[in-house]
């Protein structure tokens, strides 16, 4: 990339150009100072996902070996795993700026040419969501993760130009919920992919163990297990739980959190010991209406009033994994111990379960 910087475009050329996302997007939403606090900094803070941990390990020593940016990384699993905290470890190991995005923020063309002309070398640029770029971006995006240039088209018709980018050489980070959704064209750019799949009890009770120690509250270790294992294995959740029995402890005055304190703030928050929460049961009681039928998605979405991918992504894992719910074919199903845990009648035993996808 010699003498690269001369055509590196500045976006002030671009006349009229919405250069916003990146600024838009420095501070997400989620980023509050607490939730800040809680994120691991480097790899050796990050705690289980031991396989991702190691491969992007030998991935970082590589590239910082050989004075290249690190290969893109494509990071995908359920919500709150750690894909950001990842992407914002991956920058600092580096020793490189990070720029964050979303793909629904990358409307335009021109939102990705305003992000990308302002990558230094080696930076870190952090798409999250990145199913959810629209196409006419992502072929922007071939380019400039393949060749660090992008042909970039000025005007429309007859007036049409194309104006050809040299980038900084940089680290695409992609964060996704639905990798199933990216196509395989977009996929094939990246040289890592890691799925981060729910933590094992024993990993989150020493995430929750961490996090007591940064918000300086003392948590018994049975304490710790109680809230590990009503967490749908997402280091998120018992990073919430352990906010709520902080904020608990500190009003009623106790000394630490042990098991029964753990069970009481949990109770409070409406979390049964299953790690059921409200819209588990609403979906399981809208599902028991018809025992025997199975309900499109549409229509749990429409009865619960939560978005479709909500409960793809959040809620029905959990309650696959435990045994109250199965898909087929025609949609979901409850089963008998679902039933009985919202004290519904049971299905029949006769109900069917041809077409079925899994249990
Ligand atoms: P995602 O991007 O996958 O939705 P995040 O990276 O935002 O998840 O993680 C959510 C929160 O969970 C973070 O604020 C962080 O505090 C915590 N967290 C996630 N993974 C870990 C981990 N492996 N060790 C410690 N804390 C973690």
């Amino acid at each position: 990339m010699e003498g690269h910087n001369e055509s590196v475009f500045h976006p002030e050329a671009l006349a009229g150009a919405d250069l916003g996302p990146d600024e838009r997007e420095q501070s997400p939403p989620e980023t509050r100072p607490d939730q800040e606090s809680l994120r691991p900094a480097s790899l050796g803070a990050f705690l289980g996902q031991p396989r991702v941990v190691e491969n992007l390990r030998v991935a970082l020593t590589a590239a910082k070996g050989r004075g290249e940016p690190a290969d893109h990384i494509l990071f995908s699993g359920p919500p709150g795993l750690g894909k950001t905290s990842l992407a914002r470890i991956l920058a600092h190991e580096l020793g490189s700026t990070l720029h964050s995005t979303t793909g629904p923020a990358l409307e335009r063309p021109r939102d990705l040419v305003g992000i990308l002309t302002q990558l230094g070398p080696r930076d870190v640029l952090f798409i999250d969501e990145i199913h959810r770029v629209p196409a006419a971006v992502e072929e922007y995006l071939y380019t400039a993760m393949e060749d660090y240039s992008i042909d970039f088209t000025l005007d429309t018709g007859p007036h049409a130009r194309i104006l050809p980018l040299s980038l900084e050489p940089f680290t695409l980070v992609g964060a996704t919920t639905r990798e199933g959704l990216l196509s395989a064209p977009f996929r094939a750019r990246f040289g890592l992919f890691e799925r981060l799949r729910p933590y094992p009890t024993e990993d989150l009770l020493r995430i929750a163990m961490r996090t007591a120690s940064l918000l300086a509250v003392e948590l018994t270790e049975d304490g710790a297990r109680y809230l590990a294992e009503r967490c749908r294995g997402t280091p998120r959740v018992v990073n919430r739980f352990m906010r709520r029995a902080r904020d608990l402890a500190q009003v009623q005055g106790a000394d630490a959190i042990d098991k029964d304190f753990a069970r009481g703030a949990l109770e409070r928050l409406g979390v049964d010991e299953w790690g059921l929460e409200e819209m588990d049961r609403q979906i399981l009681r809208c599902l028991a209406q018809t025992p025997n039928e199975a309900v499109g998605l549409k229509t749990i979405a429409a009865t619960v009033g939560e978005s479709e991918d909500t409960l793809e992504e959040v809620f029905e894992p959990h309650l696959l994994r435990c045994g109250f719910l199965r898909k087929t074919a025609r949609g979901r199903m409850i089963t008998a111990a679902g039933c009985e845990r919202v004290g519904a009648p049971p299905p029949t035993e006769s109900s069917d379960s041809s077409g079925e996808l899994f249990t």
